[in-house]
């Protein structure tokens, strides 16, 4: 297949460009940067499978040649007020990308007859009441808080994506993804991950937000791909979650990277985000494990000694 990816430089896109080109595919990146970095594609620039374009997805798009898939990533994705690349520091652009980018890119999938696949997020459960979360509960989200613009996008899109299928017949697919980690993640942008790793890394104090009970569930990016890719190949239209089901407490997953670089530095408890932080997170795989045959199979302590070489160098430590 010739594979447009948006968001092509940042975390996940990136890693979708080298899993979908050593399949043997042809991928045609699309990032503006805004978020994501050169870093993440220099060494597909030459490699005669990978074409890139900077553009904004929220201007109109043109790809030259045949498509016949198209993957829609491009969106700031950092949930951090802390962060300059946090959606909440780019609220016009996060809704520009997940409105008007999705409909750009579906104009594309059209036009071209290709598919079409969406990230979506757990954002859009918001803070759930259902827990563990299935595709179909309807959420819990805060429509004028501070992630709304992330959220209501993303929400947006999704309606917009099944639309199109519905009245144009276009081939797509949505996939819920939760909180991932892995190489190429942003040290800089105030996730969980990357902060915690980054501190365990330099002997610091790792910062808890809140009192540490909130949980997450965190899934190595290897799976994720791995779910994204069979998602892709699949003829699913509804959508899916995919994520790690393991959930764990802030406190507990600070305490796991300490444990796993030998950190001394111990934990800091810091009031840095609003009582809107989603309280609970874990999504139900049940849909994935059936319809893809897909389940994440790396576990925590494995994903974080497969991501600290990365960070290492980053920090100018190995
Ligand atoms: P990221 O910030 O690393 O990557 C996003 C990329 O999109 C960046 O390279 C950025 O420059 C680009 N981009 C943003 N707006 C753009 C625009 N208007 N035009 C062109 N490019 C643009 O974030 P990520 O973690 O890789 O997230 C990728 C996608 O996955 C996002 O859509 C995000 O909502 C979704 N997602 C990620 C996670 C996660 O845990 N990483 C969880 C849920 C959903
Ligand atoms: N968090 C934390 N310390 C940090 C960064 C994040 O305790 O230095 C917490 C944050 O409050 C949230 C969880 O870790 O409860 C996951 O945060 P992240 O930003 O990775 O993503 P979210 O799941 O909130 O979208």
């Amino acid at each position: 297949m010739r594979i447009l990816i948006t968001g092509a430089a940042g975390f996940l896109g990136s890693n979708l460009c080298d899993r979908l080109i050593s399949e043997g595919h042809d991928v045609v990146g699309m990032d503006n940067f805004v978020t994501g970095s050169e870093d993440n594609i220099s060494h597909l620039f030459g490699n005669e499978q990978f074409t890139f374009y900077k553009h904004d997805v929220s201007n109109y798009i043109y790809v030259p040649g045949k498509l016949d898939a198209v993957m829609h990533f491009a969106s700031p994705a950092s949930p951090n007020p802390a962060s300059p690349f946090a959606y909440f520091n780019l609220p016009i652009q996060t809704m520009k990308a997940g409105a008007l980018g999705t409909h750009n890119t579906l104009g594309v999938a059209k036009h071209h007859n290709a598919r079409f696949l969406l990230a979506s997020t757990s954002e859009i459960y918001g803070d759930p009441y259902e827990h563990p979360q299935k595709e179909t509960y309807a959420g819990n989200v805060d429509i004028t808080g501070p992630r709304a613009v992330y959220d209501e996008a993303k929400r947006f899109a999704e309606a917009l994506t099944l639309a199109y299928h519905r009245q144009h017949n276009v081939d797509t697919r949505i996939v819920r993804i939760f909180n991932t980690y892995g190489p190429r993640m942003d040290l800089e942008d105030g996730r969980a991950l990357p902060n915690l790793l980054k501190q365990a890394l330099l002997g610091e104090q790792l910062t808890v937000y809140g009192d540490g009970g909130q949980t997450r569930s965190f899934c190595y990016v290897d799976d994720l791909v791995d779910g994204i890719v069979k998602l892709l190949y699949s003829d699913e239209h509804m959508p899916v979650n995919i994520g790690n089901p393991v959930e764990m407490t802030i406190l507990e997953f600070a305490e796991q990277i300490n444990k796993v670089t030998a950190n001394k530095g111990g934990i800091k408890y810091v009031d840095a985000r609003s009582s809107r932080d989603p309280q609970r997170r874990q999504p139900d795989i049940t849909r994935a494990r059936e319809i893809l045959k897909w389940e994440p199979m790396v576990y925590l302590e494995e994903g974080v000694n497969k991501t600290i070489p990365y960070f290492k160098k980053k920090l100018g430590l190995a």
